[in-house]
C-alpha cells in the first residue's frame, strides 16, 4: 500500500540566481526560456515545470521541493516522476549542447531551511533518462520511479537538476509503502511502514489476538519493504465458548459448546444435557442427569439407574439361617454400563436395630456386586432382618447430592425368623393426642397401610402373638408423619407403608418416592417445608425458639445450667463479641471435671433487651448436643455480670486458622473438616434450626482439628456479624454467604444454610480466602443473579467442587440436603482416591484481582507488592537474594526457577507459578466461571 506525501515544488534556480514562486502556484508557466506551451492532454490543460535551453552552454538549472516531513518509521521513500524530454535531434544545429537526461537529488534536514539553497547539500539519487523521447510531432510522457533510501532525519528535500535538456516535469509524487492493517490467523496487526529500519528488509510487528481469542505466545508478523505481510508467528485461538468465523471469534450458537481454547468449531451439546442459549463452555447436565467424576465434562450425561426390580428371597434353608436374595437389573440403566449393587442388612434385637455388620455373612460381598444375587447366611433366630438393595452407577455418588436417598433403593425385604403370627397395633396420632386406635392381626410378615391422612403423625407398635394368641414382647413405638397436601389438584394420592415386624417402618414404595421427586416443585407449599430424605422419620426433638417463651428467663432456665461465678476464672481475652469480651478461662465446678472454657461476657451498661439477646444464644446452644456444635457448659445469670460459658476451642475461628496455614494442609484433612461442619449442620437441620450465618468465621476449631458450628444468638445476623449488610428488604445479611432467595425475600431455610455451607467449603479449600475477593456486595449479587459462581479454588478435588456447585443451585429445592452432603463427604473420605481428580483451576480467575494487577488496577510496581498480593511475602527475601527484583524478571521465571530460589511447599510453588501465569495473561474475565 502507498502512502502519499504532500509537498510543493516552489523554487526554481537557474545558475546561481533563483526565482521564488509561492506554493500555491500550480499554473506555472515557463519561467526559463519558455519553449513549451501548456499541454492539452485528453482535453485538459496540463501545466508543467519546463526548461529548454538547448542552445546555451553550461546549463545548471535547479528545481527544489518544499521541506518534506518524514514519518519517523518511513526510511525509504519512492519518488514517481512524470516528465517529457524532447529529442535533441529535433533541434537543428543545437544538438551539440543538447542533453536528454536530468538528475534527481535529495538532501536531509531536521528543519525547514527555507530558501537557503546550497547545491553542496544535495546528494545525487539518480540520473533520469526517458524511455521515450518526444519528437517534434509526438508527445511522449515518461513515468519513472526512484527510491530514496536510508532516510533518518526529520525531513528532506528533493531537487531536479537540468544540465541542458529540453524537458518538462508534469508531476512529482512522493510516497512510502505500508503493510495495511490486517487480521491474520485471528491476530490483528496495525498498519505498518514497510521494511525495517535503515537498510533492513523486514520489520517485525507485534499483534494482538482478536476479541475472545488468546495465544500462548504473543502473535508476531513481518512487514517486507514491498508492503507485504509475511511469516505470521504465534497462534491465536478462540476461547472456550467461541469459534472462529471470518477472522472473529463468535459465540457458540445455542445448543453448541466449546470447552477448550482451540480453533475447532463448537460442538453440538451431547445427549441429556441442557441446551444453553449461546456461548456455552460446557453443556450442563439436564435435570436428573449427571456426570461421574471420570466422565469427560464434554461427554453426555447419564441418568440414575432405576431401582433393581423383583427382589425376592429364597428361604429354603431359613432354619439353617440362610437365604438367597436375588433381583433383576434395573429397567433403566440411565445409559450406563457400570451398574453395580449393594445390599444393606439391618437386624433388630428387641427394640435395638443396627447394621448387621460381621454378624451376617453376605456372599460374595455386600457392595460392588456385579451379579444380581447374594447369599445370606448366619442369620439368627428371633431376630428381624431387613435387606435393602441399591443399584449404583458411576453417577450415583453425584446424584445423591440432590436426590431423596430412597430413589436409589429397590425397597427392602424384611424377615423375622420367628414362627408366631404377628400382632400389629396401629395408632393414629393427631398432634400427639391419640385420636384413633386400630389393631390389625396379620398372618404375614409385612403390611401395607393405605388411606392415611396427609400431614398426620402416626404411631406404630408391632407385637408378636403366641400360637395361642397371647401377646409377646412388642417393639417400641415409632412415630412417622405423612406428607402435607400439595397445592392445587396435585395431591399425594398414594401413601403406602410396608410395615415390618420390628421397630422400624420402611417406606419403600418406589413409585411413591419417584412421585414425590417429580413433584418437588409443586410440593413447595406456602410454608415451603424443606424436605430431607429422612423426613418421614423426623426426630421428635425440635429446636424451640426462645422467643416463644413469654419470659425469656424461663427459656434460659430450661435449656442452660446455672454456674456460680466463683467457679469461673477468666484468664485472657481471646476475642470480642457483640456484647463484650470473650475470655479463655477455667471452669472448676463441683461435680465437674476442671477444664478450659471460653467465657462470653456482657459489657457493663447493657439494657434488659441486650441482656436477653445475649443470653438467647445460651438458650439456643443449650438445646443442642452434638460433637460438631459448640457445647454450652452453662450460664451465669443470677449475678450482675452475666456470662455464657462454652467449651474452649484452642485453634479459634476457622477462617483465621486456615489463613495461617495457607497451602499447608492436604485436601483429605480439609474435606475432613468440612465433614465435621456438615455433620453439625445436619444435626441443626434435623432439629429444624436454621443458622442464617454459616461462614468459616463462625466455625471454631479445637486441638484435634474438630470443627464446631457456633454463633447462635437471635440478633446475631442483624447486629453481630461485621459482614452483615443492610438490604432493601430490611435487616442485615452477610451477602456473600447468603443464598439469593434469602437476600431477596428473607427466605431463610436449611436450603439457604446449604448455600452458605457451599461457600464455607470454598473458604476451606481456598484456605480462608475471602469469597469473591474484593468484589463489592453489589457486584456479587449481580454476578450470582447472572448465574456466575465462584470458580474452583486451587487444588480443589473435582468432587468437592461439584458439591459446592450443587449447593449453589438457584432452585433451592434442587440443592443437596445436609444428610446427603454428610454421606457424600463420608464416601469421599472413605475412598481418598476420589479426591485425586482435581477441578479445573483457572489462575486468571481464581487469583484474578490480586494477581493480575496492584490494588489500584495498575500493574505491580515491585516484586514485594506482587508477593504481598498473593500472600507470599515470606519469600520476598528469596526473590531478592536470587536477584529477581523486577516484575519483568518475575515474568521470565519457570517453575524450576521458583523451586531453586527456595520455594519448596507444593501449595506455595503452585500459587506463585499460577500467579505468574495469570500476570502473563490479563485478559480473563469473570465469565470463566459461569455455570
Ligand atoms: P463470637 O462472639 O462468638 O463471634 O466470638 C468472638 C471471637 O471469640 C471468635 O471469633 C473467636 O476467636 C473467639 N471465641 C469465641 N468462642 C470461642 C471458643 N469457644 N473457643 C475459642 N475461641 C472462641
Amino acid at each position: 500500500m502507498r502512502a502519499w506525501v504532500q509537498f510543493c515544488l516552489i523554487y526554481i534556480f537557474s545558475g546561481h540566481s533563483h526565482l521564488t514562486l509561492p506554493c500555491s502556484v500550480v499554473l506555472w508557466r515557463c519561467s526559463l526560456s519558455c519553449c513549451m506551451p501548456p499541454f492539452i492532454l485528453n482535453g485538459s490543460q496540463l501545466y508543467t515545470y519546463s526548461v529548454c535551453n538547448v542552445g546555451e552552454h553550461e546549463q545548471d538549472n535547479w528545481l527544489r521541493t518544499t521541506f518534506i516531513q518524514r514519518r519517523p518509521s518511513a526510511s525509504r521513500v519512492f519518488v514517481e516522476l512524470q516528465f517529457i524530454v524532447r529529442d535533441c535531434n529535433s533541434f537543428d544545429g543545437s544538438s551539440l549542447t543538447c542533453k536528454e537526461t536530468f538528475n534527481l537529488f535529495s538532501s536531509e534536514s531536521d528543519a525547514d531551511i527555507g530558501t537557503s539553497f546550497r547545491k553542496g547539500q544535495f546528494k545525487k539519487v539518480a540520473t533520469i533518462a526517458p524511455d521515450e523521447i518526444t519528437s517534434r510531432n509526438e508527445l511522449r510522457i515518461n513515468t519513472e520511479t526512484r527510491v530514496v533510501e536510508s532516510l533518518s532525519r526529520k525531513g528532506f528535500y528533493l531537487a531536479f537538476q537540468d544540465i541542458g535538456a529540453c524537458m518538462a516535469l508534469l508531476s512529482v509524487r512522493v510516497y512510502y509503502k505500508t503493510c495495511p492493517a490486517t487480521v491474520k490467523s485471528l491476530a490483528a496487526f496495525p498498519e505498518t511502514v514497510a521494511g525495517g529500519g535503515v537498510n533492513q528488509a523486514l520489520r517485525e510487528v507485534a499483534g494482538a489476538c482478536v476479541e475472545n481469542a488468546v495465544s500462548e505466545e504473543p502473535p508476531r508478523i513481518y512487514c517486507t519493504v514491498d508492503g507485504e505481510w509475511v511469516v505470521p508467528v504465534g497462534q491465536c485461538q478462540c476461547m472456550p465458548g467461541y469459534e472462529a468465523v471470518n477472522d472473529t471469534c463468535r459465540d457458540c450458537q445455542p445448543g453448541f459448546f466449546k470447552a477448550f481454547v482451540s480453533n475447532d468449531a463448537c460442538e453440538l451439546c451431547p445427549v441429556n444435557t441442557k441446551l444453553l442459549s449461546s456461548g456455552a463452555l460446557l453443556c450442563p447436565c439436564a435435570e436428573d442427569f449427571y456426570r461421574a467424576p471420570d466422565d469427560p465434562t464434554t461427554g453426555p450425561c447419564s441418568g440414575l439407574p432405576s431401582a433393581p426390580r423383583e427382589l425376592v428371597a429364597t428361604t429354603t434353608q431359613l432354619a439353617a439361617g440362610k437365604l438367597q436374595l436375588s433381583w433383576s437389573p434395573p429397567e433403566d440403566t440411565g445409559g450406563r454400563s457400570d451398574i453395580s449393587y449393594s445390599v444393606e442388612c439391618r437386624r433388630c434385637e428387641g427394640t435395638a436395630c443396627q447394621p448387621c455388620g460381621e454378624k451376617v455373612r453376605l456372599e460374595p460381598a455386600s457392595t460392588g456386586l456385579m451379579d444380581t444375587r447374594v447369599a445370606v447366611s448366619e442369620l439368627e433366630p428371633h431376630l428381624n432382618y431387613t435387606f435393602t438393595v441399591e443399584a449404583h452407577s458411576g453417577v450415583s455418588l453425584f446424584a445423591s447430592q440432590g436426590l431423596p436417598r430412597s430413589n436409589r433403593h429397590v425397597g427392602s425385604m424384611c424377615y423375622l425368623i420367628f414362627q408366631s403370627p404377628p400382632f400389629l397395633q396401629l395408632y393414629q396420632d393427631d398432634n400427639l393426642d391419640v385420636t384413633t386406635y386400630t389393631v390389625l392381626i396379620l398372618e404375614k410378615s409385612s403390611v401395607q397401610i393405605s388411606d392415611l391422612s396427609p400431614g398426620t403423625a402416626y404411631l406404630f407398635r408391632v407385637q408378636a402373638l403366641s400360637p395361642e394368641g397371647s401377646p409377646g414382647g412388642s417393639s417400641i413405638e415409632d412415630e412417622f408423619e405423612t406428607l402435607t397436601e400439595v397445592d392445587g389438584n396435585e395431591r399425594i394420592k398414594e401413601k403406602r407403608t410396608i410395615l415390618g415386624f420390628w421397630s422400624e417402618i420402611i417406606i419403600t414404595d418406589v413409585s411413591f418416592l419417584l412421585f414425590r421427586r417429580r413433584n418437588s416443585h409443586s410440593r413447595q407449599g406456602p410454608e415451603d417445608t424443606y424436605f430431607s430424605s429422612s423426613e418421614q422419620l423426623k426426630p421428635l426433638k425440635t429446636y424451640v425458639d426462645p422467643h416463644t417463651y413469654e419470659d425469656p428467663n424461663m427459656a434460659i432456665l430450661k435449656f442452660a445450667s446455672e454456674i456460680h461465678p466463683s467457679h469461673v476464672t477468666k484468664q485472657k481475652v481471646i476475642g470480642a463479641g457483640e456484647f463484650g469480651e470473650v475470655y479463655r478461662g477455667i471452669l472448676k465446678a463441683p461435680g465437674r471435671k476442671e477444664g478450659a472454657v471460653a467465657i462470653k461476657t456482657l459489657k457493663p451498661g447493657y439494657s434488659e433487651k441486650q441482656r436477653q439477646d445475649f443470653l438467647s444464644e445460651a438458650s439456643i446452644m443449650g438445646q443442642f448436643s452434638h460433637q460438631n456444635i459448640i457445647r454450652l457448659e452453662g450460664v451465669v445469670t443470677k449475678f450482675k455480670h452475666a456470662m455464657i460459658v462454652t467449651e474452649y476451642m484452642e485453634n479459634g475461628a476457622l477462617d483465621k486458622y486456615l489463613k495461617d496455614r495457607d497451602g499447608e494442609m492436604p485436601s483429605f484433612q480439609l474435606v475432613g473438616m468440612m465433614y465435621g461442619i456438615a455433620a453439625g449442620m445436619k444435626y441443626l437441620s434435623d432439629m429444624s434450626y436454621v443458622h442464617r450465618d454459616l461462614a468459616a468465621r463462625n466455625i471454631l476449631v479445637n486441638n484435634n482439628l474438630e470443627c464446631k458450628v457456633s454463633d447462635f444468638g437471635l440478633s446475631r445476623v442483624l447486629e453481630d456479624d461485621p459482614e452483615g449488610t443492610y438490604t432493601t428488604s430490611g435487616g442485615k445479611i452477610p451477602i456473600r454467604w447468603t443464598a439469593p432467595e434469602a437476600i431477596a425475600y428473607r427466605k431463610f431455610t436449611s436450603a439457604s444454610d446449604v448455600w452458605s455451607f457451599g461457600i464455607v467449603m470454598w473458604e476451606v479449600m481456598a484456605f480462608g480466602e475471602r469469597p469473591y475477593w474484593d468484589m463489592s456486595n453489589c457486584e456479587v449479587m449481580k454476578a450470582i443473579n447472572e448465574a456466575f459462581r465462584l470458580p474452583a479454588p486451587m487444588d480443589c478435588p473435582s468432587a468437592v467442587y461439584q458439591l459446592m456447585l450443587q449447593c449453589w443451585l438457584q432452585d433451592r429445592s434442587k440443592r443437596p440436603r445436609f444428610p446427603d452432603i454428610v454421606s457424600l463427604l463420608d464416601k469421599l473420605l472413605r475412598s481418598p482416591e476420589s479426591l485425586k481428580a482435581i477441578a479445573d483451576f483457572d489462575p486468571r480467575v481464581s487469583i484474578r484481582l490480586p494477581s493480575t494487577s496492584g490494588s489500584d488496577g495498575s500493574p505491580f510496581r515491585s516484586v514485594a507488592e506482587w508477593l504481598e498480593s498473593i500472600k507470599m511475602s515470606q519469600y520476598s527475601e528469596n526473590f531478592t537474594c536470587a536477584g529477581v527484583v523486577t516484575m519483568d524478571q518475575v515474568l521470565q521465571m519457570k517453575n524450576v526457577d521458583i523451586k531453586n530460589i527456595g520455594v519448596r511447599l507444593p501449595g506455595h510453588l503452585k500459587r506463585i507459578a499460577y500467579s505468574i501465569l495469570g500476570l502473563k495473561d490479563q485478559t480473563s474475565t469473570l465469565s470463566v466461571f459461569a455455570v
